[in-house]
């Protein structure tokens, strides 16, 4: 039974819902009824976005509600999951059946369908986001019937990073892997000279690597190293990478203080879906009393991109709680932060202190701005969006196709994508 609620705000408190109500079907032939008998429907996950991406003067449809049902296609190397399920459930599932994805952000709490529609990343040289896993999507369509597009269909890397203009989307086909086994392993004392002149060396130094720094520090700050390890082999990590020495200690935050919502660190092993997120699912992820903001430019700037907001350190430094740097692989998605580049992500936590971070916005964008920043969708941003998205002429036209009459539009698509 579809169970209505007021549709409050976003995980972090960033934005209240001006929609007119909550519906979390049981079913997905109960949420089709919905979509059908609606005039304005938009899709919302576990509220980890921290905008108005997800409102709709009308209905908000949360398919957090419906059964995961895990199918594990051993032979084609996919899991396809309801798409309100949250990470945390995939990965326990496919970790206890032998399988693994090829990467998870920082927080396991989010919902699959949510954080695939943003292009949402973890990090690694050559790990593209965790869309890219995307291999097929089912959509009820405007009239509530459903719909599924495929890898190797025309509308595929149209569709996977979505944001929600397509419909709802009820299933999610992503690609696994044989489970591995990883270690992560902290660093400080890293020089600045060493993270201008060798960054391709800090962000090689494993599988998944983040920089955490605040800007005004002598030294840049904290670095994680999360590293695939073979089943049997423990290696101890490098003692130093460059400037930098290895903790022994465990559970640093990303703020760098003593904390217990954290993964494993120190180096010992375990299973993939426990080291690779930095956040524990049984704990609350991150500060939660935070703005987020994020910026993807292309590999090939990033040193002098880096440069730029250092050069505003004091400006930034009041209302930053810590910044994070992580690299993605490029793609083809036509929406993703990565399109048809290898990426730097240049990300920032700050105080939830409204003005001073829409403040801080202006001048991070304003020194990004020679570097062709695109904004993480999920997160707070000011600028406009224009030829930094070269397929967004395309994107209109799909979604023109697939929803004529704007059922799935809301005032950020409005405002931001202009369809
Ligand atoms: C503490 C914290 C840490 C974070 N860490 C990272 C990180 O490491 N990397 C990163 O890239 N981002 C990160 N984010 C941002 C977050 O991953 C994205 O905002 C993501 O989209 C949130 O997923 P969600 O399930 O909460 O989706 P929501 O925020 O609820 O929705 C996001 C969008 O997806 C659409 N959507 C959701 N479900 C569906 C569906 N079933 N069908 C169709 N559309 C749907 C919504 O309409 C909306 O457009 C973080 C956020 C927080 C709060």
């Amino acid at each position: 039974m579809t169970d209505r609620t007021p549709p409050g705000r976003t995980w972090a408190g960033t934005h209240e819902f001006r929609a007119a109500e909550l519906l979390v079907p049981a079913t997905i032939a109960e949420a089709q009824e919905l979509v059908a008998a609606r005039d304005r429907i938009r899709s919302l996950g576990t509220r980890h976005s921290f905008n108005d991406l997800a409102d709709t003067p009308g209905s908000l449809l949360a398919l957090t509600g419906i059964a995961p049902d895990v199918v594990i296609d051993t032979d084609a190397r996919t899991v396809t999951v309801g798409a309100g399920t949250r990470y945390a459930v995939v990965a326990s599932e496919l970790a206890a059946r032998g399988w693994a994805l090829h990467n998870l952000g920082s927080l396991p709490h989010i919902s699959v369908g949510g954080a695939t529609a943003t292009a949402t990343h973890g990090s690694g040289d050559h790990n593209g986001n965790l869309s890219t896993a995307v291999r097929a999507l089912e959509f009820i369509a405007p009239d509530g019937s459903l719909r599924a597009v495929r890898s190797g269909d025309a509308d595929f890397a149209g569709s996977v990073v979505h944001l929600g203009a397509l419909g709802p989307v009820t299933r999610v086909t992503l690609a696994i892997e044989p489970g591995y086994r990883a270690r992560q392993d902290t660093y400080e004392g890293l020089t600045w000279d060493d993270l201008f002149d060798r960054l391709d060396v800090v962000t090689g130094a494993g599988y998944s690597v983040s920089v955490f720094t605040t800007w005004d520090t002598p030294t840049v700050g904290n670095i994680w190293v999360k590293e695939r390890v073979g089943e049997a082999s423990a290696p101890d990590m490098v003692p130093t990478l460059l400037s930098a020495r290895r903790r022994a200690e465990k559970a640093l935050s990303p703020t760098g203080e003593e904390a217990d919502n954290t993964t494993e660190q120190g180096g010992a092993i375990g299973d993939w879906h426990e080291r690779l997120p930095h956040f524990r699912i049984d704990a609350t992820p991150s500060n939660g009393d935070e703005i987020q903001t994020e910026y993807l430019v292309d590999r090939a700037v990033a040193v002098d991109a880096i440069r730029a907001v250092r050069s505003i350190a004091g400006r930034v430094a009041p209302a930053l709680l810590v910044t994070e740097l992580r690299t993605v692989a490029a793609d083809e998605l036509w929406l993703s932060t990565a399109y048809g580049r290898d990426s730097l992500c240049i990300h920032f936590t700050w105080r939830n202190l409204p003005d001073a971070v829409a403040a801080a916005i202006v001048e991070v964008e304003r020194v990004l701005a020679p570097f062709d920043p695109r904004p993480h969708w999920g997160k707070l941003f000011a600028m406009p969006i224009g030829a930094s998205f070269p397929r967004l002429g395309d994107f209109r036209e799909l979604v023109a196709r697939t929803d004529p009459a704007g059922k799935f539009r809301g005032p950020y698509l409005e405002r931001v994508l202009r369809v």
